[in-house]
């Protein structure tokens, strides 16, 4: 079946939900979404493991379009944001807009119609002048290839494809990897396993999360006095942009302050001093994601919880060998060793002028003018692309700063009388040079490997503030663009704001 819409867009998680309703708000509403599961929620819907929850605090987590009183808790669980998303996708009437079971594998750039030709798993068609990916940067679970993984013959998931039919009740549970999502589910199976052996690869910095349920009084003024939950999200935004910002810039005496209360955290929890050593990180604070939990060391202090700093050196049946040799024995094996963040719109086999593949156009590794779009690829933009992700703030402010981004994009080039918009090459490379010498500068840049890198270049990280992004997407810069007008005259038009 052939379909046809203005703008379409890959995906229905916070980036495909803003951009639609800031589209609607626009006036622009021939607009469609694909979306590859059943449910709105991206990864929200996906990710369901015990423990699942927020690491930004839920009032500024959350659209800022969307207030919502009724979270349960600071830092809200996974159930709770998913059922926001979907509250949202309905309040504006977007259900309507979405095709579910669409996995889009292809799209092609048609010239000579000047429009994006998308294919999807299911067979379907569907061609549209404006293109938007908003399928994220951490939706691929990455699984590491490890020798004897098949004769494993327990079960074996990785933590956003959370085996919920297995009860982990008494059982001897391996996990591979201790970032973010393991983090948080460890404490929830510690509860009920038998034995759990942590294997990790390096400590993270952890900061307490001092997480609390709201009050019925605190969610009753959020209802009634909404600008106070605004205040509180503008107070914890600033806490982002000054401290934590200044922490991953490098600034000498917060970064001081901060392993120090990290370290005194790990102190006042771990008595065990093998222990401690062992989770006290080997570099410096930020240069991986800072994590915040109230319960992990205490988990891992716990007598049927052990931290293994050895490597794997494979899977036996129903084992763990470490390269030290040491067999440990477990029934479960759970990854939390997180997501393929690159390539890029992988595995979608995007073409753009001349039929160039975008993995090639990117084959040093992904960029694009502002995250939102790349040379060669005209009416594509993206939502959460590259160097747009944050270590220090809430992704929700930089995807709604994406959104009316694209909306003025849109519009803008309609208003030019041009049916194509495209970043010229000089402007995106000379941002691309400015973003490597600024990443060079920040935390991330002193650790050899991490998932905000592709082959030792930063391509998932922005350098700055949120604020200075906000500002540089406030307008479109039409220096920065090359327009043209309708096929028939396929005239160039350069445009000045
Ligand atoms: C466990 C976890 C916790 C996180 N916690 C935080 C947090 O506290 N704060 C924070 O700022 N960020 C957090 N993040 C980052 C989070 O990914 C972003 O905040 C945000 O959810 C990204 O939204 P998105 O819509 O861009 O992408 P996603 O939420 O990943 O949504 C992408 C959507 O695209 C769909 N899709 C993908 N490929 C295709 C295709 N080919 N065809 C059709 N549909 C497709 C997917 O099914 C999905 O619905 C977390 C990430 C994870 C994994």
């Amino acid at each position: 079946m052939e379909h046809t819409a203005r703008v379409l867009i890959i995906g229905t998680g916070f980036s495909g939900i803003a951009l639609a309703c800031a589209l609607q708000k626009a006036g622009i509403t021939d607009v469609l979404l694909l979306e590859k599961a059943d449910d709105v929620g991206g990864t929200w819907r996906e990710n369901t493991y015990p423990g699942a929850e927020c690491d930004v605090p839920s009032a500024l987590y959350s659209f800022s379009f969307e207030h919502n009183p009724t979270w349960h808790y600071k830092w809200s669980e996974q159930r709770q944001i998913l059922e926001y998303l979907r509250r949202v996708a309905h309040k504006h009437e977007l259900l309507a807009k979405i095709r579910f079971g669409q996995e889009v594998c292809s799209a092609q750039w048609n010239e000579s119609q000047q429009c994006w030709v998308v294919v999807t798993v299911a067979g379907d068609t569907f061609t549209a002048q404006f293109l938007v990916s908003g399928v994220g940067q951490l939706h691929r679970p990455a699984i590491p290839a490890m020798a004897g993984a098949e004769s494993f013959s327990g079960p074996s998931f990785h933590s956003a494809r959370w085996r919920h039919d297995v009860d982990l009740t008494g059982k001897r549970v391996a996990v591979i990897g201790n970032a973010a999502s393991a983090l948080q589910f460890i404490p929830q199976i510690a509860k009920k396993a038998a034995q759990i052996s942590v294997f990790q690869r390096s400590a993270n910095w952890v900061l307490p999360k001092q997480d609390r349920a709201y009050l019925p009084f605190e969610q009753w003024l959020s209802d009634k006095i909404p600008w106070l939950t605004r205040l509180y999200r503008f107070r914890l935004w600033l806490f982002g942009e000054l401290f934590l910002f200044a922490i991953m810039r490098g600034n000498r005496v917060l970064r001081w302050w901060g392993e120090r209360e990290t370290k005194r955290y790990l102190e006042r929890t771990i008595t065990d001093p093998e222990l401690r050593r062992k989770l006290t990180p080997d570099y410096p604070i930020g240069a991986k994601r800072v994590l915040f939990s109230d319960d992990y060391y205490d988990a891992m202090a716990r007598p049927n919880v052990e931290l293994v700093t050895d490597g794997v050196a494979e899977l036996t049946t129903l084992a763990v060998r470490c390269t030290s040799g040491r067999e440990i024995a477990a029934d479960v094996l759970i990854y939390g060793t997180g997501f393929h963040s690159n390539p890029f719109l992988a595995p979608m086999a995007i073409a753009g002028r001349g039929g160039r593949l975008l993995a090639e156009a990117w084959s040093g590794g992904a960029q694009a003018y502002l995250g939102v779009m790349t040379s060669g690829f005209p009416n594509l933009f993206m939502m959460y692309g590259p160097n747009t992700n944050l270590g220090h703030n809430s992704i929700v402010v930089m995807i709604e700063a994406q959104a009316g981004y694209v909306v003025q994009a849109i519009q803008g080039a309609e208003a030019r009388g041009a049916k194509v918009i495209e970043v010229r090459s000089e402007v995106e490379a000379a941002y691309n040079v400015e973003m490597q010498q600024r990443l060079a500068t920040m935390a991330w840049s002193q650790v050899a490997e991490s998932w905000y890198k592709d082959r030792g270049r930063i391509t998932n990280n922005w350098p700055g503030s949120t604020w200075e992004y906000i500002n540089r997407t406030r307008g479109v810069d039409w220096r920065a663009y090359r327009l043209e007008g309708a096929s028939s005259s396929a005239r160039s038009i350069t445009a000045d704001a």
